[in-house]
């Protein structure tokens, strides 16, 4: 049954930046009542400072998500100010270039603790909410490449499976609960800084992957998806082709990933060793 997000109150992590701030905006043009959470407070207080011209109320809350007592802090000051929540979009990530044995294991770890258990955190303090209203949306973000497989991105890979996994098992979780939705999100790739902050173990230059869409693109898909949930939504149904060939003949996809990838992934120039954004903003 479509809701409308008019007067709904909406948090969204990863709100600074990219898809996530591209999903403030389109939401708060539905005058939605915004939550945002992000690490870094200044590029945050903008958002919310553009979203509140556009005539939306808005709390910004500063959060690192892969802390859960943080995440549950947020969960209370969205329910405290607003009084409920219906919408908790699980947006906020980082990635990470590098082989397997160059990739310093905190690195790895720290992927994984945002992206992945940075959604478990978010679901935790959602659905609690959700269960006491017996309503609410959960939209987390993962990607193609929680169906497919890829070299030197196995960190950010694994986050993606795990995130697709998790909202799998929580849908059958919330099953009795009619109008509470998880909602998975797989985006191919989208034109946004999480490339030029990823951090990079490689010493090549990262660049964003080709047919990159707009952010504006996948937040007008989470939009409707907060609007009428699905299950699954995979933007661009090349993701459904990338997955029929590693699935129809895995040890060709295996064979040619590795001398696809790089091609497609980096540019010519060198670059230094870096942890990116894992571990501090970067905007
Ligand atoms: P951006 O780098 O533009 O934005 C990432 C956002 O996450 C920023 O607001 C950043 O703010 C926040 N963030 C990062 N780490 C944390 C943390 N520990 N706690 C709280 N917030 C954090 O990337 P995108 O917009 O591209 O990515 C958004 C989501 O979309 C990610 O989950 C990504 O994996 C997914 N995605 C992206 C694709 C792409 O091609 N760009 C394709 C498919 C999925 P701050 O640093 O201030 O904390």
């Amino acid at each position: 049954m479509p809701r409308r997000l008019q007067d709904a109150v909406a948090v969204i992590t990863g709100a600074s930046s990219g898809i996530g701030e591209a999903t403030a905006l389109a939401m708060a043009d539905r005058r939605a009542r915004l939550v945002l959470a992000a690490r870094d407070p200044s590029a945050l207080e903008r958002v919310a400072e553009t979203c509140a011209a556009r005539g939306a109320e808005t709390l910004a809350v500063p959060t690192d998500v892969a802390d859960p007592e943080a995440v549950d802090a947020l969960a209370e000051r969205a329910a405290e100010r607003f009084g409920s929540i219906d919408v908790w979009v699980n947006n906020a990530g980082v990635i990470l270039y590098g082989r397997v044995e160059d990739t310093p294991p905190e690195a790895f770890r720290r992927v994984i603790e945002t992206n992945f258990l940075g959604q478990v955190h978010g679901a935790r303090a959602a659905v609690r909410h959700f269960r006491r209203q017996a309503s609410g949306v959960l939209i987390n973000m993962s990607s193609v490449w929680a169906r497919v497989s890829s070299p030197h991105v196995s960190a950010y890979v694994a986050s993606k499976h795990a995130v697709r996994a998790f909202s799998a098992c929580l849908r059958e979780e919330l099953r009795g609960l009619k109008d509470v939705h998880v909602v998975t999100v797989l985006p191919q790739a989208v034109d946004t800084p999480m490339f030029r902050h990823a951090g990079n173990f490689t010493r090549r230059k990262v660049r964003c992957l080709p047919l990159a869409r707009p952010a504006e693109d996948i937040a007008k898909r989470i939009v409707w998806c907060a609007e009428d949930p699905k299950r699954e939504v995979t933007e661009r149904r090349f993701g459904r082709l990338l997955e029929l060939a590693q699935s129809a003949a895995p040890p060709l996809f295996e064979a040619i990933a590795p001398r696809l990838f790089p091609r497609l992934a980096y540019s010519n120039e060198r670059a230094e060793e870096t942890t990116g954004n894992l571990f501090e903003p970067l905007h």
